[in-house]
């Protein structure tokens, strides 16, 4: 079958939830049968989303081939279980550096090279390169930005020549925000109005239509807002709030969406309903769970975004350990060494999170002592594993100058820094160590009991790593570092044996925790902590 290209597209506000859109169309065409993918092309001039500041753009996420993306990525990779690559994740910086880079080369053979249709073409090319390469059933593209936005109208003027040119293969999915203006005690339908004449200025006609809101769009706003739009009554569809995000695929399938795309680009349509009993029954146990499960999430971010893809592997597992998820944030800043027992004295499992830079690090390391000493479940992932260990070595081996060297560049005990067998792997990126690495784990201990074999893999992100030279001081001392990179002899993990739970991982296990595959860390970590208080 040839390629449909799905274009999704957002219109009067943002943050209106394009990417769950996105995901869910995906999701059901893959419920189906359809081999699916989901790209996004992101209106900013950054190459990637890595240097961006995770307080105020949320959390960066990395694929398996070290690619540092958006976070719509994570819900792509949640939602379908399928693995993004750097190819799914495009900036306007990335298409811009590229036809630089081919105007040096001469490569358009002294042309004036121009937005139309240069940058165009190079969009366009990278619209349809998953397509071509990998021929998918099915990509659904998400447009970053909102409709009408200066940067993103290079984008817009793709999805209006590819529709033209593709036929029956594009579609336009046009997500817009119905609200309640509670003066008027009314919902108001103008500004998809307005969004989709918007659209339409720009020669696009959208096809279907995803209306946000927060109350129930009745029949009577649905045909007017047809009739204004030129859409079908049937593919006016609406997106009520809903308590989970992982509904949102079945509210679409109980308007039929999967059948309106089938039909609209002349597809059989048949009766059999999509293969989603998992996903329900995942819904399901969600829903139906009854016991509660209190996790302080440490970090040193304020926004909470800037830990998505924790919070969703956190209560992925809750719901695999039927129990609801309590998520509180403790901003590490505001930990001393007064009151961080009786603020994570609450809790029953302790979350000690990534990042970067120093500023908040302290609190970190106070969280990671009263966890320890106290014996409360806890994961330490990537800057918490690093805290982890210049905690205990610190206060268990006795170093009292311990430090990352990030942190301290003059401190005689280095327990974490840069290590030579990192800069020899890291080509990506300069000195970063970023995608997947193998680690093999130590038999017989805790964290091969949870993950069931004895080589893995993790997604990384960062600079410093554990140093070997002190690895026996650690083991001796009872730190034990469990996870082994196979090639570099690099320290991915370390646990300590004599606590209940207590692993701190070098890399990031969140990125790969799906609906259907939550990751055992995640699963275990909850499964201790519900049985700690
Ligand atoms: N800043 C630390 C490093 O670069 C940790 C990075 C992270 O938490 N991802 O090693």
């Amino acid at each position: 079958m040839e390629t449909k290209y799905i274009f999704v597209t957002g219109g009067v506000a943002s943050s209106l939830g394009k990417g769950i859109i996105s995901s869910s169309i995906a999701k059901l065409l893959q419920a189906r049968g359809y081999n699916v993918t989901i790209q996004k092309f992101d209106p900013y001039i950054n190459i990637n989303a890595g240097l961006l500041n995770a307080n105020e753009h949320g959390e960066c996420y990395v694929t398996t081939d070290g690619h540092e993306a958006d976070l719509d990525l994570g819900h792509y990779e949640r939602f379908l279980g399928v693995e993004m690559t750097k190819q799914n994740n495009i900036t306007t910086g990335r298409i811009y550096q590229s036809v630089i880079n081919k105007e040096r080369r001469e490569e358009y053979r002294g042309k004036t090279v121009q937005v139309v249709p240069h940058i165009t073409n190079e969009i366009k090319m990278n619209m349809t390169a998953l397509g071509n390469k990998f021929h998918y059933d099915f990509v659904v593209t998400e447009i970053g930005g909102t409709v009408g936005d200066i940067e993103s109208l290079p984008y817009i003027e793709c999805v209006r020549q590819l529709k033209w040119e593709l036929g029956k293969n594009a579609l336009s999915v046009h997500l817009t925000y119905v609200p309640y203006l509670a003066a008027a005690g009314e919902m108001k339908t103008k500004p998809t109005q307005h969004s989709v004449q918007k659209l339409q200025s720009l020669g696009v006609q959208p096809d279907i239509l995803v209306l946000r809101a927060e109350q129930d769009v009745d029949d009577d706003m649905r045909r007017k807002v047809a009739l204004f739009c030129n859409v079908d009554a049937d593919a006016v569809i609406q997106s009520i709030d809903v308590p989970t995000i992982y509904q949102v695929p079945i509210n679409l399938l109980n308007q039929n969406m999967d059948k309106i795309i089938l039909r609209k680009m002349g597809l059989p349509v048949d009766d059999k309903e999509p293969a989603l009993d998992d996903w329900r029954a995942f819904l399901k146990r969600r829903q139906e769970a009854k016991a509660v499960v209190k996790i302080a999430l440490v970090g040193k971010y304020e926004l909470q975004d800037a830990y998505k893809s924790i919070m969703e592997s956190l209560s992925q597992a809750a719901t695999y350990n039927d129990s609801k998820l309590k998520l509180e944030f403790v901003y590490s800043e505001n930990l001393n060494a007064e009151n961080t027992a009786d603020i994570l004295s609450k809790y029953q499992g302790i979350l000690l999170g990534p990042g970067f830079g120093q500023h908040g690090v302290d609190g970190i390391y106070l969280a990671a002592k009263y966890a320890r000493e106290n014996d409360v479940p806890t994961l330490g992932i990537q800057l918490g594993m690093q805290c982890m260990a210049v905690e205990f070595a610190r206060n268990v081996i006795g170093y009292a100058d311990a430090n990352v060297k990030e942190h301290n560049p003059e401190t005689q005990h280095n327990v974490i820094d840069l290590m030579e067998e990192n800069k020899v792997m890291t080509s990506m990126d300069g000195t970063m160590r970023l995608g997947s690495f193998e680690c093999v784990l130590r038999k017989g201990s805790r964290t091969e009991k949870i993950f069931g074999k004895e080589t893995v893999s993790g997604r990384h992100r960062h600079r410093y790593e554990l140093n070997n030279a002190f690895v026996k001081d650690f083991e001796k001392a009872g730190m034990q570092c469990v996870g082994v990179n196979p090639e570099t002899h690099l320290v991915e993990i370390v646990e300590i044996p004599g606590l209940r739970w207590y692993i701190g991982v070098q890399f990031h296990p969140e990125y790969e925790s799906s609906v259907l595959n939550p990751h055992p860390l995640f699963l275990s970590f909850i499964k201790e902590s519900l049985s700690s208080k």
